[in-house]
């Protein structure tokens, strides 16, 4: 006889390879018995029959060989929304989360136009959509399956206001939503530097690279989305980027010289530098 309390104590095994082995062991029963971890809290002394034993083992193995547990779940939450996420995207990371808070600081229209460049998940996006129901988000990413991915994300949160379309950055925009100005530009890039050891560690790995890494110092896709913004806001719109905690001078400096003020960088959870945002000069 097996219960949830005995399948709860497989986590010493992940220990080794995860900070938080007992919520992951949680988090993937959980996904085998559809219940919540509360539920779990409730009957620690329930009976699990074969097939879920069967299929929590299949699922713990995927994680004691490291992939992350979003991966194998197939969701994460970010923000309040519960996001479908797959292999050909970033998992959603809760210092994102501060984007979002930032721009819901902004002082910005009731129907706001705002871009979020490199959706993946269409965390930003959406997070920012369910919260403005006025406000018109345009959310896009150079991975096919990223949008595709994304635009599931919409409809499962039937959330009207987000157009979701396929753009290397700026590339199709002027395309797609001519003559179109923003208020927000808003963008989590890859910012990697390619020689980082920290992809070699940990969840990362399972990541595609394209979602992470960015030339040599990590900084080419911010200096892409940073030079040509402008182009893309209304006059005293706002340009709002995540990027490396030793990135924050490098930011600042692309945005002084691509003609934003007002520029500044908030720190996140750890203290360390995350997020720079600036208002386009008039
Ligand atoms: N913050 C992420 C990490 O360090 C990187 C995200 C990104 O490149 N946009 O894993």
């Amino acid at each position: 006889m097996i219960t949830v309390t005995d399948l709860l104590q497989r986590s010493v095994e992940l220990s080794p390879a995860s900070d938080t082995a007992l919520l992951d062991t949680e988090l993937l029963l959980c996904a085998v018995l559809g219940e919540s971890r509360a539920w779990l809290k409730t009957w620690p002394d329930k009976q699990l029959n074969d097939d879920h034993i069967k299929n929590f083992s299949l699922l713990f193995e995927r994680r004691l060989r490291g992939e992350p547990i979003a991966f194998i779940i197939g969701s994460q939450g970010f923000w309040t929304l519960d996001l479908s996420v797959s292999p050909d995207t970033l998992i959603p990371r809760p210092e994102t989360e501060m984007l979002v808070e930032a721009a819901l600081g902004l002082d910005l229209a009731q129907n706001a136009t705002i871009l979020d460049l490199g959706t993946g998940t269409g965390a930003i996006a959406l997070a920012l959509a369910s919260e403005h129901t006025d406000w018109q988000l345009s959310a896009v990413d150079v991975q096919l399956q990223a949008v595709e991915l994304a635009e599931r994300n919409r409809q499962q949160h039937q959330l009207s206001n987000v157009k979701i379309y396929c753009s290397d950055w700026f590339t199709a925009v002027a395309k797609v939503e001519p003559q179109k100005l923003f208020d927000l530009i808003i963008s989590n890039p890859p910012y990697i530097e390619s020689n980082d050891s920290h992809l070699f560690e940990g969840d990362v790995r399972f990541e595609p690279a394209s979602a992470l890494v960015s030339g040599a110092e990590g900084l080419d896709d911010l200096k892409i989305i940073i030079g040509q913004s402008s182009g893309f806001l209304k006059p005293r719109g706002w340009l709002m980027v995540e990027h490396g905690h030793q990135q924050g001078p490098e930011v600042r400096g692309l945005f002084d010289k691509a003609g934003y003020e007002s520029i500044e960088t908030r720190r996140d959870y750890n203290e360390l530098e995350r997020i720079t945002l600036g208002r386009l000069q008039s």
